[in-house]
């Protein structure tokens, strides 16, 4: 039992009692969590007047069909090293703590219901082992496998499970249902990569599958990555102070899983109403590209009555644009074709199944799901669109938006991923970009300038910190996390007024529907009382490895520091030996450039190398001496040419600063 109308009661003994109890602030460890204040307690409180915290049905969804866990709960990788402790989200249960958001908490709590479930018959899914959700199909002779997780461990160990329970027959297909590597990158734990390359073993994806995966998480690779561990809370505990989810589902911490892949598909889908029959089973497919991921797919699968809907239907209002930053999702696609799966397979189903949570049983509870988040998105598409030609901007149209009854009191339409204030800004920076038409805002001076004159007019740091400190008594945190973020920019040494903002970020947090606004704000805490979270580079070297060599030379272009490259020229061929295509390589203008070389270019120097030589010389710039002296290395000219290019070549760390200058 996750949630009881008797938490109602609990709850408020708690919100009355807990400010009395809690320890001065002044007692307190700087840079150590805080418990919640009286204004986080009623916030917080004001969920169980919004929300049906009495409505089990997702307790039971969640838990229906539910047939084994792995024994001791954990995951372990080929070596037999621990993976992933399942178990550590198990203090989710019973009341929410103060410092949880109580429908977060809730929604939490059933995300970490985990293990293998029949859905239907010949229909099976593993959930609770990865932030995704593994489904298999009984066929024929085997299983087909739709989305098989973010890491080979997890993908096995579901597997495992599966033959152990259900029965022991081999994988005949498998379907990535868009280019996000947490439904692709764990393929290896079910198939051979000779499998899938020889053909024998279907792998099925969208059009567009490989080249989104790669252009999404590459070129832009660092400063995703810097701002999602924002997002995801890398650095952060799992705990009620911390982490207690993704959004979506649980990812795990402290273990090694064995590395992730990105495979190329052998089978692809590229138009609605496309059918594959799989090992006797018949699957129509319906495309949809450009909704939640840039390649996606959803399915019906007659004889199960199963309508797998990807991502486009979760158990959480997603993202148009979350945090980590994307390409602007199309709201008005995604609730298109959502509604389109209502005409297209509504009278057949019995049964939705999202990629993420838990399946939706029986025809009426899914299609009030499908056509509820269709016009969830539908909703603030339209309405934002609105109230931007009635003249608001990002904010004031944030701030104004509110959703109609129906659809707000739907708990797979809470924002516990995406949210509302966030989404509108998406959908009018899809359409206006983010200027707001106020002049003032085009051409701003950046943080630090303005910072600066901001605290001078605030009549100094003392002065500015004490208004903040009246702000944060009267429980005003958003204007407090505001106000201070300019005495911060402006002096980074300013202790008080750092750990004052990690205060009142840790409330925003604390009060958070969304697991990814609380994951940022504990993140900005966190890292204002500590430094910052730091990680490897994270080009260096798994994602170069999986490049196209032309994708190679696009990160290139982007590594190179325009300014040291200004007045410089180099011309250089690139023969790549173990591919047989050859490149003219130039910069001019401050600008790398490629082209498929013709063989008649004037160049300095003639580069004969395998492809990992390439990736070496991205890797290790500006030092040449590897690849020049590798055996597998032939040079026709002048070396110089590649020492000026490697000079020019920057290698981008995840430690820029976020939350201080
Ligand atoms: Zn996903």
């Amino acid at each position: 039992m996750i949630m009881k109308r008797i938490f109602i009661g609990l709850f408020a003994v708690a919100a009355m009692s807990h400010p009395m109890t809690l320890p001065a602030q002044t007692t307190q460890q700087a840079n150590s969590p805080k418990p919640a204040t009286s204004a986080t307690v009623q916030i917080n409180q004001q969920e169980y007047k919004r929300l049906d915290f009495s409505d089990n049905l997702d307790y039971q969804e969640a838990t229906r069909g539910f047939i084994a866990d792995v024994e001791d709960g954990i995951l372990r990788n080929e070596k037999g090293e621990v993976a992933a402790d399942l178990k550590q989200y198990d203090f989710i249960t019973g009341e929410s703590p103060a410092t949880v958001n109580p429908a977060l908490w809730r929604h939490a709590g059933l995300t970490k219901i985990r293990g293998l479930f029949k859905v239907t018959d010949g229909f099976y899914q593993v959930r609770g082992f990865d932030l995704t959700n593994i489904s298999f199909v009984k066929t024929k002779t085997g299983y087909l496998v739709i989305d098989p997780c973010t890491n080979p461990t997890a993908a096995k160990a579901a597997y495992d499970l599966l033959k152990k329970h259900v029965g022991d027959y081999p994988v005949v297909a498998v379907i990535s249902s868009h280019s996000h590597t947490d439904h692709y990158g764990g393929i290896p734990g079910v198939v051979s990569h000779e499998e899938v390359i020889s053909g024998k073993i279907p792998y099925i994806t969208p059009a567009g599958f490989y080249e989104e995966s790669v252009s999404e998480t590459v070129l832009l690779g660092n400063a995703m990555s810097r701002r999602g561990l924002f997002q995801m809370g890398v650095g952060l505990p799992v705990n009620e102070f911390g982490v207690v989810d993704n959004g979506l589902g649980k990812s795990y911490r402290g273990g090694v899983f064995d590395p992730s892949v990105l495979w190329r598909p052998n089978t692809l889908i590229d138009h609605t109403g496309q059918t594959l029959e799989i090992d006797g089973e018949k699957l129509i497919f319906q495309y949809t590209p450009e909704t939640e991921a840039p390649a996606e797919l959803m399915f019906y699968i007659p004889s199960k009555k199963v309508f797998f809907c990807a991502e486009l239907g979760t158990r959480t209002l997603h993202n148009l644009l979350p945090p980590r930053g994307v390409k602007i999702r199309d709201a008005k696609a995604w609730a298109y074709y959502l509604d389109e799966a209502i005409t297209l397979f509504g009278k057949d189903l019995e049964y939705v199944v999202p990629a993420h949570s838990w399946p939706f049983f029986g025809k009426e509870r899914s299609l009030n799901f499908l056509e509820k988040q269709s016009d969830l998105y539908k909703y603030i598409h339209d309405q934002t669109i609105h109230l931007a030609n009635l003249g608001l901007n990002q904010e004031e149209i944030a701030a104004t938006i509110k959703l109609p009854a129906s659809l707000d009191s739907e708990w797979f339409n809470q924002d516990f991923y995406g949210a509302v204030q966030h989404n509108v800004k998406a959908v009018y920076q899809y359409y206006l970009g983010w200027f707001d038409g106020n002049p003032a805002n085009y051409n701003r001076l950046p943080q630090k300038e303005e910072a600066v004159r901001y605290v001078e007019w605030f009549g100094g740091e003392k002065a500015a910190l004490e208004k903040a400190k009246e702000s944060y008594r009267k429980g005003d945190y958003q204007w407090v996390v505001q106000a201070l973020k300019w005495v911060v920019f402006a002096n980074s040494g300013n202790t008080e007024a750092k750990n004052l903002q990690a205060d009142a970020y840790e409330q925003l947090g604390y009060q958070s529907r969304s697991s990814i606004w609380r994951n940022m704000y504990l993140t900005a805490a966190h890292e204002l009382r500590n430094g910052n979270v730091t990680r490897n580079f994270p080009n260096r070297p798994g994602r170069l490895r999986n490049l196209l060599t032309e994708d190679l030379f696009n990160y290139l272009s982007v590594a190179i520091d325009g300014t040291k490259a200004d007045g410089k020229e180099c011309s250089i061929r690139f023969d790549i030996t173990d591919e047989e295509k050859s490149f003219h390589v130039f910069l001019k203008n401050g600008v790398l450039h490629h082209k498929p070389s013709t063989g008649t270019e004037q160049v300095q120097l003639t580069l004969h190398l395998p492809k990992d030589k390439l990736q070496e010389f991205v890797m290790t710039a500006p030092d040449t001496s590897s690849v020049l002296n590798a055996d597998s290395v032939k040079t026709d000219g002048d070396v110089s040419a590649l020492a000026l290019l490697a000079s020019l070549i920057t290698h981008f760390h995840l430690n820029w600063n976020i939350v201080t200058d």
